[in-house]
């Protein structure tokens, strides 16, 4: 059990972590640190943190773990404030959604001034802030580690922390992670964000009836689509590079279905959808 995690960011993903740690047990006192009241309010009213601190200071020492929680484009910059206060001895980790986000002075300080070992868990929803978070939120699903270096002790408080809240581990490199999710995740959220504003391009009379007739395939794209845009922003822009060269990939497909309906290729088309229900099915069996 550890004495004090400080978690920078209690929203969605910090306050469901803090949730967790507290009903696990493993750690006697969370501070919570953000910039947004009504997050730190609503974090320490359901017990999510102990603490609530709106700027990050010399207090911070007395934490072993530090967990930012925040928007990806925002990390980098949180860790040098960190650094101004922390010791090697401290650990601190985050939970963004793109991994490959850190400044070369930020890969200097490691193991100088602090033990960094970057994580995303794989687990989420649509919604924001505290208010929505969960204690269950990660319970059977994935965690990604990518440790920069092999520092053990570091890498397995991280571990623990998640495996004791019912997490799995993997670990692997930063951008091997950030293609991985340019193709598993942000490109499907892109897709969504797209295929609803071109719903509301189409030219047709009744835009309303839009609205009453979206119940099938589309409603589940504009439930996606009603994620976070700050959050989404940043993740589409710090994973720039790959997500293009997904983005390519994919655009090379559509192009061959579009030309497989022109050319009316039934045994093509048919192939496609039902590699594509097999491949549904591998994911249902492994309960992901
Ligand atoms: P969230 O609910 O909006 O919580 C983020 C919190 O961080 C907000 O209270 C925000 O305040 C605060 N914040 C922003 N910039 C800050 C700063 N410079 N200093 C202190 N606090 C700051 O977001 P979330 O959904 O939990 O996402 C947080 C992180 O988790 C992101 O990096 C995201 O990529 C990652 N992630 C998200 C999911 C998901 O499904 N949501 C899943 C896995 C990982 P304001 O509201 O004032 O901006």
């Amino acid at each position: 059990m550890f004495n004090e995690i400080t978690i920078i960011g209690p929203g969605l993903i910090g306050a469901s972590l803090g949730l967790a740690i507290k009903s696990n047990k493993l750690c006697k006192t969370i501070v919570g640190i953000d910039r947004s009241v009504k997050n730190l309010e609503d974090a320490f009213r359901i017990n999510a943190i102990d603490k609530r601190r709106k700027i990050i200071d010399g207090r911070i020492q007395k934490s072993s773990i530090i967990f930012i929680c925040t928007p990806v484009s925002t990390i980098d910059k949180i860790i040098n404030e960190i650094s101004l206060y922390s010791n090697k001895e401290q650990v601190i980790s985050d939970v963004g959604s793109v991994k490959n986000i850190f400044k070369k002075k930020t890969l200097n300080l490691n193991e100088v001034k602090f033990s960094l070992v970057p994580g995303h868990p794989i687990a989420g929803t649509e919604h924001s802030g505290a208010i929505n978070s969960q204690r269950n939120l990660f319970r059977d699903k994935w965690c990604i580690l990518t440790p920069l270096n092999r520092n053990k002790r570091s890498i397995k408080m991280i571990s623990e922390i998640w495996k004791n809240i019912g997490m799995k581990i993997s670990i692997m490199q930063p951008s091997e992670h950030d293609k991985i999710m340019s193709m598993t995740s942000h490109l499907p959220h892109l897709i969504a964000f797209t295929i609803v504003g071109t719903a509301f391009n189409l030219n047709i009379k009744k835009k309303n009836e839009l609205i009453n007739f979206a119940a099938g395939g589309f409603k589940d794209f504009t439930r996606i689509g009603s994620s976070d845009p700050k959050m989404w922003t940043d993740i589409f822009l710090e994973n720039k590079n790959f997500l293009k060269e997904t983005l390519e990939l994919f655009l090379r497909d559509i192009k061959k279905f579009k030309y497989f309906i022109e050319t009316n290729q039934y045994d093509e088309i048919f192939n496609l959808l039902k590699r594509t229900k097999e491949i549904r099915k591998s994911i249902i069996k492994k309960k992901i």
